[in-house]
């Protein structure tokens, strides 16, 4: 069996483990200890935002900020219809209900338009929408400031979920720090990871005590424990926020490589018509936390992206579809969406490719080559 290429794997500098055994050494090994709000302060440096959580996941990040924002059972949630599910679970864990809005066909984000179409229609249905969860997908930045405006026009709080867009930013502003919450995931697969974890940032100081406090059980001052609040376990462990302190010294080092990555799928396809890529939107940056293609069947001589993933699967390398959009999945059928077509053109012909920073160029050049190579095949064939 041929070495396994992931999709994207854990990626640890050198600092990581003098941390971890740091606080070991100190006995910090539960959710509270100097690690913590070192890597706080480090995540609010680099983001240029005032306050910050950390968590025990991007998911309960998104859970509290919902919390935050008073949403409660037969509230209606505006979200990104192509997304992983843990932008939206936390919405039906506060019994509120999902409305599902579509991509636009160049960032593959939140389509500004249809998001103004879902905010008038659920008005006149009765219903101002309580939340807006905005999603950067695969590090790609949303066209933000049309979202934002909207957003405001309607007087509608933004969560924004920027679980895999750590460091990509728009007009020189990290994202994550444009809407009124702001969310992290440090799971494993991500650019930068602390085993699992995540992070809530805001402007909002109070929003963010809060947050902590409901984290750790929601603990009344008092000798004993009193509660006047439901409380949750969300806190991220003073060793994965160590885990975290190293990471963040490497983030920009992880951006460069993973945009290398991208460049260089990018130069190899370039010439092959029938394969293409999202774009930043004009003022955008990208992580390129994942390099993701789009097969148009019709000008390959009908080789499918299915067939692609195959042929790398075949070889040990693992590459896997796009997002599959969230009003597509049995869990929300029935949820209001606003729709237009292009989240399911790329669920059918998306591909995500093999894109960890610690992936070698030698590595990377035998994919490009298994691709290229089931595509002229075909082409030579027909
Ligand atoms: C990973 C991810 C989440 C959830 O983060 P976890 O830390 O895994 O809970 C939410 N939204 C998106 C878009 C993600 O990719």
């Amino acid at each position: 069996m041929k070495e396994k290429v992931w999709l994207s794997s854990p990626h640890l500098g050198t600092e990581e483990s003098k941390f971890v055994q740091e606080a070991f050494d100190t006995n910090w090994v539960s959710p509270v200890g100097p690690h913590l709000e070192a890597f706080e302060t480090a995540l609010s440096s680099y983001n240029d935002i005032g306050y910050c959580a950390a968590l025990s996941s991007g998911t309960a990040a998104i859970h509290l900020a919902l919390i935050l924002l008073g949403v409660e059972r037969g509230d209606e949630v505006i979200c990104s219809s192509f997304t992983f599910s843990g932008s939206c679970n936390p919405i039906m864990y506060q019994h509120a209900t999902p409305v599902f809005v579509d991509s636009e066909a160049e960032t593959w984000n939140m389509d500004p338009a249809l998001l103004r179409e879902a905010i008038v229609d659920r008005i006149a249905k009765g219903k101002k929408p309580k939340a807006i969860i905005i999603v950067h997908l695969y590090g790609m930045p949303a066209k933000i400031d049309q979202l934002m405006a909207i957003a405001r026009e309607f007087e509608i709080p933004v969560i924004e979920d920027a679980a895999e867009a750590l460091g990509s930013h728009f007009q020189g502003k990290k994202l994550g720090t444009f809407g009124d919450l702001g969310i992290f995931s440090f799971n494993g697969n991500k650019i930068i990871t602390t085993s699992g974890g995540g992070a809530l940032v805001s402007e909002n100081r109070e929003w963010i005590q809060k947050a902590k406090f409901l984290a750790t059980q929601a603990r009344d001052p008092a000798p004993h424990y009193e509660h006047s609040h439901v409380g949750y376990n969300y806190r991220l462990s003073n060793i994965s926020a160590g885990i975290g302190r190293g990471q963040m010294m490497v983030l920009n080092e992880r951006i460069r490589q993973r945009r290398s990555v991208f460049v260089r799928y990018l130069n190899a396809f370039a010439a092959i018509e029938g394969i293409t890529f999202n774009h930043e939107p004009a003022g955008g940056f990208s992580n390129r936390w994942l390099t993701t293609i789009l097969v148009n069947a019709d000008l390959l001589e009908g080789t499918t992206r299915e067939e692609i993933r195959l042929v790398l699967e075949k070889e040990n390398i693992e590459s896997r579809p796009l997002w599959k959009p969230m009003h597509l999945q049995p869990v929300f059928n029935g949820a209001p969406s606003y729709t237009s077509g292009v989240s399911e053109i790329l669920f059918r012909d998306g591909l995500c490719l093999p894109s960890g920073s610690n992936m070698s160029e030698a590595t990377q050049e035998r994919v490009i080559a298994l691709v290229g190579e089931r595509v002229t095949s075909v082409k030579n064939a027909g």
